[in-house]
C-alpha cells in the first residue's frame, strides 16, 4: 500500500462538477488500495476576487493578518466541498484547515514560510481509513493567527505535506498535461517532457514557466519528494520531477523558458571607480528592487563607463526614482529605460559537461538578426535579453537548434 499526495489547482476544482470528477479520481486511487491525502486550491478566480475585496475595503495599507483571514477562505470552501463529494461516493473523508494539520509558519502574513509540520492529525485520519483533504495555501503562526503562503502557495502546501508524510509521490494536477520543452502556445512543436530534474524545473519555474510555484520545487528538491505534474482533464501520465540519477538519456538542453516581466535600465557615463556599483545596487536593494542581469561595459577612456541591468517591469518606475535620487552621488550622464524586452533562457543539466551550448544560442540568434542586449549564465542555464518583438522567432529558432522539435 502506497501513500500519495494529490494536489488539485483552481481549474480542477472550478465548479461542483469538477469537484465531483476530482472525488472520482481520488476514489479510483483508493480503490487500488493506496492511501490518499489531497490538497486543494480555491476555485479558479476566487482568490483574485478575495484579494480585490481586501484592496477595495482595506485601502493601500490594509492589515496583512486580516488579508490572510479573507484570502484563506477560498481553500476552506473547496476542502469542505471535496470531503462532501468523497462522502457522497461512499469514501470516508474529512477536511483539514491549515491550523488543524497543523502547517506551522512564521509571521510574514501574505507570504509566510512554512516552519514545520508533523501532520500528526492528518496521519491519524489516514490510519483510520479516511481521505484527508487539506486546504492548501494556508498555515498558522505561533500566535495562532491564520497565515497564507503567497500566491500559488498551495503547490508548497502539497510538497510540505508529502515530505511530512513520507509520501511515495506528490501529484500536482493542473490544466496542462505536464512540463513542456517550451510554451506550446508559441511553439507548436513543443513536447511534453517525461522527466525533468529538480534543478532544471527550478530554473524553468523561476525563469518564467508558470506550471509549478518556484518555492515548491526548491522544497521538493531539498526533501527528495518525487513530484508529478499532470492534467486533471485527461488520463495520461504527466512529467515527473526527479533526481538527475533517475534520468537515463539526458538532452543537453531540456527546455527553453521566457519572461516578458523584464525591464532594462542603462546608466550612461558613470564614473569608472570603486564604490560606484555598490552605490547603484545598494540603493536599489534598500528600496527592495530586485536586480537580475547586470552588464558593465569596459570604459573607453578609463574614466566613465555604462552600467546596464534588468528589473521586473513592476519595479521599473521605482528603480528610476531611486536612481534619480542618487544622481548627485553617481554623477551619471543619463538614464535610459526600456520595458520592451524579454528574457529567453535555455536550461539543461547536460550543458555542464558540454562545450558549445552558448555558442549555438548566439549563432542561432545572429542568423535571425536578433541582437542580444545582455547575457547571464549559471552552470545549467544561459539567459539572454532581447527586443520583445522577437520573442516568438527566438523561441522557435532555439527550439529547433537544440533538437527539441517534435517529429
Ligand atoms: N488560491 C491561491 C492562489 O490563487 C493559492 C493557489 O492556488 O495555489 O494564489
Ligand atoms: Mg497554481
Amino acid at each position: 500500500m502506497a501513500l500519495v499526495v494529490q494536489k488539485f489547482g483552481g481549474t480542477s476544482v472550478a465548479d461542483l462538477d469538477r469537484i465531483r470528477a476530482v472525488a472520482e479520481r481520488v476514489k479510483r486511487v483508493r480503490d487500488q488500495g493506496d492511501q490518499v491525502a489531497v490538497v486543494v486550491s480555491a476555485m479558479a478566480g476566487v482568490t483574485n476576487q478575495l484579494v480585490e475585496w481586501v484592496r477595495q475595503l482595506g485601502g493601500a495599507t490594509y492589515d496583512r493578518a486580516e488579508y490572510d483571514v479573507v484570502v484563506a477562505s477560498g481553500e476552506q470552501v473547496t476542502s469542505g466541498l471535496l470531503a462532501l463529494a468523497l462522502q457522497a461516493l461512499g469514501v470516508p473523508a474529512r477536511s483539514f484547515l491549515g491550523w488543524q494539520a497543523p502547517i506551522a509558519t512564521d509571521h510574514s502574513h501574505g507570504k509566510a514560510r512554512v516552519l514545520a509540520t508533523e501532520a500528526t492529525p492528518v496521519r491519524q485520519a489516514l490510519a483510520h481509513g479516511e481521505v484527508a483533504v487539506l486546504a492548501g495555501f494556508q498555515g498558522v503562526a505561533a500566535d495562532g493567527r491564520v497565515t497564507t503562503l503567497g500566491r500559488g502557495g498551495s503547490d508548497t502546501s502539497a510538497v510540505v505535506l508529502a515530505a511530512a508524510l513520507g509520501a511515495e509521490r506528490c501529484d500536482i494536477f493542473t490544466d496542462v498535461e505536464g512540463v513542456y520543452t517550451t510554451d506550446p502556445r508559441i511553439v507548436a512543436k513543443a513536447c511534453k517532457l517525461a522527466r525533468i530534474t529538480y534543478e532544471e524545473m527550478l530554473e524553468m519555474a523561476s525563469l518564467g514557466a508558470k506550471v509549478l510555484e518556484t518555492r515548491s520545487v526548491a522544497l521538493a528538491m531539498r526533501h527528495g519528494v518525487r513530484v508529478q505534474v499532470l492534467s486533471s482533464f485527461v488520463d495520461r501520465p504527466g512529467t515527473l520531477v526527479v533526481d538527475e540519477g533517475e534520468i537515463v538519456e539526458q538532452n543537453i538542453v531540456s527546455g527553453i523558458a521566457y519572461s516578458r516581466d523584464e525591464a532594462k535600465v542603462t546608466l550612461v557615463g558613470v564614473a569608472d571607480q570603486p564604490g560606484v556599483a555598490a552605490t547603484i545596487f545598494g540603493s536599489l536593494a534598500e528600496a527592495n528592487v530586485n536586480v537580475d542581469m547586470i552588464v558593465q561595459s569596459v570604459s573607453a577612456d578609463g574614466r566613465t563607463t555604462d552600467v546596464t541591468f534588468t528589473v521586473s517591469r513592476g519595479d521599473l518606475a521605482r528603480a528610476q526614482a531611486v536612481l534619480a535620487g542618487v544622481r548627485a552621488a553617481l554623477d551619471y550622464r543619463s538614464l535610459r529605460a526600456d520595458a520592451e524586452v524579454v528574457k529567453v533562457s535555455v536550461i539543461g543539466v547536460g550543458m555542464r559537461s558540454h562545450a558549445g551550448t552558448a555558442h549555438l544560442m548566439f549563432k542561432t540568434l545572429a542568423e535571425r538578426g536578433i541582437n542580444i542586449q545582455a547575457i547571464s549564465t549559471s552552470e545549467i542555464k544561459i539567459s539572454i535579453l532581447i527586443d520583445e518583438a522577437y520573442t516568438e522567432l527566438a523561441l522557435r529558432a532555439l527550439h529547433s537548434a537544440y533538437g527539441l522539435d517534435a517529429v
